[in-house]
């Protein structure tokens, strides 16, 4: 899937909110991570923004293994390790393997970010079983076997104290759409709202193993999955009604926070859902008394 050429640092629009460069501070050095889709768009963002936070990673892809490859020589350019995996997350088989083969090769994991996702979308009359099955099997189903296989290695290994606090941390990438309902996605919002709960659930089971695991939630950001949504002026203004803050976010949003979540900083946050939406939780149609 192509990636976004965009300029992150670049306004969308003339007058659009200022935005300044992305920040990783150096803190996840020995806590190897590993991100579903990392290819493209937010995952890629988020694989990219973990390297340079100190992590080495593992990029997970499914389809385009030469953009899974340019991610990985963008992390080796970072002075870090990485290795591609092509697993389809819904996949049991494949999901065993990828793990297998990611602490085969660093010795353990103390990250996974789910963040594979698509959409497959159709009003609610025309929508087929298999486009109903497609996205729960990847969005939600896939999340469950990837987030199994995280708990089950953190588990094994539990805390080494020098590295960090807790025994792993878990990231499940949800959307403003586990709460705000999207006629026309009913499979899409239904994945997300199982994510939410599913993750807030493990989050209550782990606990007592020093294992967090939370949810981000992005508005809309600048990726392939929304194209239509931002690629020309109409649409982006049409977008913006939704967005007090009037900017699209763009993936580096998303990586920071990741970055900072997933890091001892945020050592007492667990079961927590973080929106990154630019206000779109807000009911921005009351803005003006509605
Ligand atoms: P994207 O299309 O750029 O990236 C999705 C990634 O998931 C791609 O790498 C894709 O190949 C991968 N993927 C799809 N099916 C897979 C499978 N079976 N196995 C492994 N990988 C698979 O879109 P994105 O915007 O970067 O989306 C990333 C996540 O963020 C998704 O979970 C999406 O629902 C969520 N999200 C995005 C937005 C947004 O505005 N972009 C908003 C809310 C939530």
């Amino acid at each position: 899937m192509a990636e976004t050429t965009i300029d992150p640092t670049a306004p969308a629009l003339p007058g659009e909110r200022p935005r300044t460069a992305a920040r990783f501070p150096v803190v996840l050095e020995g806590q190897p991570a590993l991100v579903t889709g990392a290819n493209s768009g937010i995952g890629r963002a988020v694989a990219l923004g973990l390297a340079a936070s100190g992590a080495d990673v593992v990029v997970n892809y499914v389809v385009d293994p030469q953009a899974a490859e340019d991610v990985a020589h963008r992390i080796e350019a970072l002075g870090r390790k990485a290795m591609t995996v092509r697993a389809d997350v819904s996949s049991e088989e494949d999901v065993q393997s990828m793990f297998a083969s990611a602490v085969e090769h660093f010795g353990t994991l103390h990250i996974v970010v789910n963040n594979a996702g698509l959409q497959r979308d159709a009003p609610f009359h025309d929508m087929t079983l298999e486009q109903w099955n497609k996205v729960i099997g990847v969005n939600l189903t896939g999340q469950f076997l990837c987030a199994r296989e995280a708990i089950r290695e953190f588990k094994r290994r539990g805390v080494v104290k020098h590295i960090s606090v807790a025994a792993g941390k878990l990231i499940c990438m949800s959307s403003v759409h586990q709460e705000i309902p999207w006629a026309g996605h009913a499979n899409y919002a239904a994945s997300k709202g199982g994510v939410m709960q599913m993750m807030r659930s493990v989050a209550q089971e782990v606990a007592p193993l020093a294992i967090r695991v939370n949810g981000i939630a992005p508005g809309a950001i600048r990726t392939p999955i929304n194209r239509p949504a931002w690629e020309t002026k109409e649409a982006y203004e049409s977008l913006m009604t939704l967005v007090p803050y009037k900017r699209i976010g763009e993936p580096d949003d998303i990586a920071q926070a990741v970055a900072w979540l997933v890091s001892d900083a945020a050592d007492y946050v667990t079961g927590a859902t973080l929106f990154i939406d630019g206000g779109m939780m807000l009911f921005p149609g009351f803005a003006t008394g509605g």
